[in-house]
């Protein structure tokens, strides 16, 4: 079906590989991803922990998401 209007601005449910589900603000109404601030816990104290990080960090620039500590 074409729809010549705006994007609508959703509450995109967001699904990780964890299992993890919650939402963010979006065009989208549904998003997959490999990492979540979920897992970032999960990972917090390994040797993954900084590429884990930059990861959550690019996704949360990307979809406007405020990272919590
Ligand atoms: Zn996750």
């Amino acid at each position: 079906m074409k729809q010549d209007i705006h994007p609508e601005y959703y509450q995109a449910t967001v699904t990780c590989n964890c299992g993890n589900t919650f939402t963010v603000g979006s065009t989208k109404e549904e998003i997959h991803v490999e990492i979540c601030s979920k897992c970032h816990q999960f990972y917090t104290g390994t040797q993954k922990a900084n590429a884990v990080r930059g990861r959550i960090e690019k996704f949360n620039r990307k979809y406007g998401v405020k990272a919590e500590a």
